[in-house]
This record gives structure tokens, C-alpha cells and sequence, in this order.
């Protein structure tokens, strides 16, 4: 089949899948009004692919398929160019989706990288073979897929077999297995852009013991598979009436709640069915990817919202003011930190499971300095803004020959400026720096604990050499 066109993506998710969004069941996600949008978003990667300035990016012509053109996502890196073009086209894509990154094989190919990495540490030749064979699948068919690892969970500090559970589905398990494959049931949360992608690659969420053995299970579906339901949660897919229009599209995602109730998945598609001691190198393998996808597609709405500050300083008049450079300072240190460190972790890249990949400390800094400091970024924004971005008339009040002149004469900043310029470019702050965006700065691609942890664990062959060097500076014998 080879690459798919945007239209053949679109074509491809009319497949009976079952999704919910508003209390609705949705007949087709491709025209639902609110689900339309999050297509439009996932299909920029197919658009990309297409465009000749950003074919090199996006396509690589594959020497292990004899020459034939494959997305970049599945495609396995070789070296720090190829992780640097990788990185290239997320930020490019991002750029692309109006700073929103199209996530239709991105976030999968992290997941699929994890199965790869995690079946060869596994040394079982059946799961080598299997996530070989699903690669080819993908590279040859192109389909999108999301990747959901995060389990509801329940109690958190309950392990997923525990009795004190109210219940034994707060993570997906294996409930029977037979000569075909393996049932399986539970359910995923957060599963961003799952409802309008082909596939869903499962993964566990944390580490198991012995007793959790049937919940250590890693699998890959259709979407539309018998037993597998998503519920949308809402989206913001127009601009309000209060906003002064643009003319771009709006993009975004929704995430969905995925449930599988009695789902049969063929052994073929089955990648980890028991061996807990894997859960955790698996969910380790996918964190390590995916923290540096999320450094790579932080970096334009970073880049875009200095802009904002640059901008609303100058229509303000204060942007020599000495408090306001300190500021703006502080905004270029975070947004260049985010894009030395996510590219520097390409460069400086480690082999694990015989697959490079992002050096695992600097993608988690990245990630981590990038999620920790982002409200500190955005008090930044919003103090050299001013109060008006919470307190600004509507695009409606502005339309109003009544009240236009006075909200041009009295709500003007700098001379020159016209007073439109100054309400857009707040329009457009209130609609990046929403309470959701900052609970997904803090919580998307984990929790800020689980990039310390990881930090601190691959950090330790340097610490021990470093505690080495200080033994022998302090003159310590050993
Ligand atoms: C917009 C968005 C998109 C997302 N997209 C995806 C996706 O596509 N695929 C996917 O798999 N996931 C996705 N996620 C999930 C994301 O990885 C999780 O939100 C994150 O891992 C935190 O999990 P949680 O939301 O269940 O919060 P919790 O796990 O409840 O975390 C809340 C707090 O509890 C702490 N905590 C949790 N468990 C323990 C424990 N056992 N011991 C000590 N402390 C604990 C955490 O460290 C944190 O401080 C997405 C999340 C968001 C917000």
C-alpha cells in the first residue's frame, strides 16, 4: 500500500469504530463537527509527507524494505542525524499544526520503539519476531496509531492484582488465552487523538510483581476492534464569539477513555502476556522516547508564546523598561534551554536494545525543565501582559459602531500601535495559557516525579564517577 494520503487517512477511519464525545454515539469521526478537527490536526503528518520542502523530514526511502519510501516514525534510527531529522520534523509538524503536533505516529513510533527495545533485552525470538513483523505492517501501510499506556489505576499506591482494589480492571489485563490469542480487559486514560487513529498499541503503566503477572500484557489493535469503546472528552474546536477571528484553523485534540471489555487480541499482535519482570523495562523503554517527543513539540508553542511577550511589551511601550528585559530574558533562557537540551540529547544519544535513542538524562531534563518552569514562564507573560487579557471587552463590542471608538481611544497602547493588534494578540495568550494547557504541561508524558526518578537513575554511572573523582582529589585511597 505504501504512504497514505491525507484522503486515504480520512477514508480509512470510517471503520465502525465505537466513540463517544458529548454523550453521543459518533457515526463517522471524520464529519462529527468536533472530532472533524482533531482528524484535520492528525492528518498534517500525511499532509507533511506530501509537501516536497518537507519530504526529507518526513519520508525516508528504506534500506531494509529494499529503497521504498516509509514514514520517518517507523522507520529505526541509525544514528544523531537521524534523531536530529526526527526531531526536526516534530517541530516542524508542530509549527505546522498551529503548535499543536499531529500525534497520528509520533507518540505510537515511541511505543512501538519500547516493544522493539523490550522484546529484544527479552531475548524470546517469538516477541523479536512479532514486533518486526508489526513494523513492516506499519511502515508498508502507514497507518496512524496512538499509544496508551496510562491505566485508570484506582488507588494509586495499590498494585494492580491487590485485593483492597475495589476492583481487579483498573488495569488492563489478560482475562483467558487460548490457541488464537489472548482476551483482554480494563481500561486507558488520557489517550490523545485514539478516537480518529488506526490503531491502538497497549502497554503497561508501571512495574508488576509476580502477582501481577496477567496485567504485565503489551498488544497492538484496530481501533475498531469488537469490545473497545472511547469516551471523548470535550474539545475547544472553534473560536468563541468573543474572539476576534483568524483565519487559519483551528487545531487540536481530543483524549479519549478507552474501554476494552472482553477484547480478543491474536497472538500475533501480542508483544509482552505475562512476563512481569518486562513490565517495567517496557513502560521505562516507551518513558525514555517519549519524554524527548514532548521536549521536540513543547519548543514552538514556547518559541510563539515570548512572541506574545515581545510583542504585547512593545504595543505597551515597555519593552526598554529594565524589569521587562530582565523578564524577557529569563523567557529566551527557558525557550533555548528546552531547544539546546532536546537537541543535545540527539547528539549525545545512547544505543539501548540495540536501537540509539535520545540520551535519556537530557530528554528528561528537557522535559522536566520545560514542565516545572512553565508557570513560572507563564506568571512571566501574563505580568508583563497586564490585567486587560482577563478583563478585555469582546470581538462584539469591538463590532459595535457605538462602542469601537471608544474602545480604540481608550484602550490603546503605544502610538502607532493600532488598538485591534493589542486585543488579537491578548486573544490569542488567553487562548494558549488556559487552565487545561497547564495541567498538560505538568502532567502530559508523566508526572514530574517520574523525570526525576528516571534522571536520577540513568544519571548514576556519572555519579559514582564523579564521587570516584572526589575520593581522589580529597586524596581517599582506595
Ligand atoms: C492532555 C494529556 C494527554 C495525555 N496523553 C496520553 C497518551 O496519549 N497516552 C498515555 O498513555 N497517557 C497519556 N497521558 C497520561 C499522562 O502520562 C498521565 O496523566 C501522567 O502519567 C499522570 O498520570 P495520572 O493522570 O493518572 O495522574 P496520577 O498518576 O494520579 O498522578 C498524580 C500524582 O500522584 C503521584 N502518584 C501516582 N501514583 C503514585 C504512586 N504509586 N506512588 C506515589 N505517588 C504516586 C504522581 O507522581 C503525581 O504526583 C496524557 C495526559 C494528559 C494530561
Amino acid at each position: 500500500m505504501g504512504l497514505m494520503t491525507p484522503k486515504q487517512y480520512r477514508e480509512s477511519l470510517k471503520d465502525g469504530r465505537l466513540v463517544y464525545i458529548y454523550g453521543k454515539k459518533v457515526e463517522d469521526v471524520t464529519t462529527d463537527p468536533a472530532l472533524k478537527v482533531g482528524v484535520d490536526t492528525a492528518a498534517i503528518d500525511y499532509e507533511l509527507a506530501e509537501m516536497p520542502e518537507y519530504r526529507d523530514l518526513a519520508v525516508v526511502e528504506d534500506p531494509d524494505l529494499g529503497g521504498e519510501p516509509v514514514s520517518r516514525y517507523y522507520y529505526i534510527p541509525r544514528n544523531a542525524e537521524d534523531l536530529i531529522k526526527r526531531h526536526e520534523l516534530m517541530v516542524a509538524a508542530t509549527r505546522l499544526g498551529g503548535c499543536v503536533i499531529p500525534f497520528s505516529h509520533d507518540i505510537a513510533a515511541d511505543a512501538l520503539n519500547a516493544i522493539n527495545v523490550t522484546a529484544n533485552m527479552m531475548g524470546k525470538p517469538e516477541y523479536v519476531e512479532r514486533a518486526e513483523n508489526y513494523r513492516k505492517h506499519l511502515k508498508k501501510t502507514d497507518l496512524s496509531s496512538s499509544a496508551a499506556m496510562t491505566d485508570v489505576k484506582g488507588n494509586r499506591v495499590l498494585r494492580p492484582s491487590s485485593p483492597q482494589q475495589t476492583h481487579p480492571d483498573f488495569y488492563v489485563h489478560m482475562v483467558d488465552k487460548n490457541k488464537d490469542g489472548i482476551i483482554v480487559r480494563g481500561a486507558k486514560v488520557h489517550i490523545t487523538a485514539a478516537a480518529y487513529l488506526n490503531e491502538l498499541m497497549v502497554i503497561p503503566t508501571r512495574n508488576m510483581v509476580e502477582e501481577d503477572k496477567d496485567y504485565a500484557v503489551a498488544f497492538a489493535i484496530p481501533a475498531n476492534t469488537k469490545g473497545v469503546k472511547q469516551i471523548c472528552h470535550p474539545m475547544h474546536t472553534k473560536l468563541s464569539d468573543m474572539e476576534f477571528p483568524v483565519d487559519h484553523p483551528v487545531r487540536t485534540h481530543t483524549d479519549s477513555l478507552i474501554i476494552f471489555d472482553d477484547v480478543f487480541v491474536p497472538w500475533e499482535r501480542v508483544f509482552l502476556c505475562g512476563e512481569w519482570q518486562f513490565a517495567m523495562p517496557l513502560v521505562y523503554n516507551f518513558a525514555v522516547l517519549h519524554r524527548h517527543t514532548a521536549a521536540s513539540y513543547r519548543i514552538p508553542s514556547s518559541e510563539l508564546l515570548l512572541g506574545v511577550a515581545q510583542a504585547m511589551a512593545e504595543y505597551n511601550g515597555i519593552e526598554r523598561v529594565s524589569h521587562i528585559r530582565e523578564h524577557i530574558t529569563d523567557l529566551v533562557m527557558y525557550v533555548n534551554t528546552l531547544k539546546s537540551l532536546a537537541r543535545a540529547s540527539c547528539i549525545d544519544y545512547v544505543m539501548h536494545g540495540g536501537i540509539p535513542i535520545p540520551n535519556p538524562v537530557i530528554s528528561n531534563i528537557a522535559k522536566y525543565q520545560f514542565a516545572s518552569n512553565f508557570h513560572t514562564f507563564v506568571k512571566i507573560v501574563q505580568d508583563i501582559a497586564g490585567g486587560l487579557a482577563a478583563t478585555l471587552p469582546s470581538y462584539q463590542d469591538y463590532q459595535n459602531p457605538e462602542l469601537k471608538a471608544d474602545i480604540d481611544k481608550y484602550l490603546g497602547g503605544k502610538a502607532g500601535i493600532p488598538t485591534e493588534n493589542r486585543l488579537r494578540m491578548l486573544n490569542l495568550m488567553r487562548r494558549m495559557l488556559t487552565y487545561e494547557n497547564e495541567i498538560v504541561a505538568v502532567h502530559a508524558e508523566g508526572s514530574l516525579q517520574a523525570q526525576r526518578m528516571t534522571v536520577l537513575a540513568e544519571a548514576q554511572p556519572d555519579i559514582q564517577e564523579y564521587k570516584k573523582w572526589a575520593e581522589i582529589a580529597a586524596g581517599i585511597k582506595s
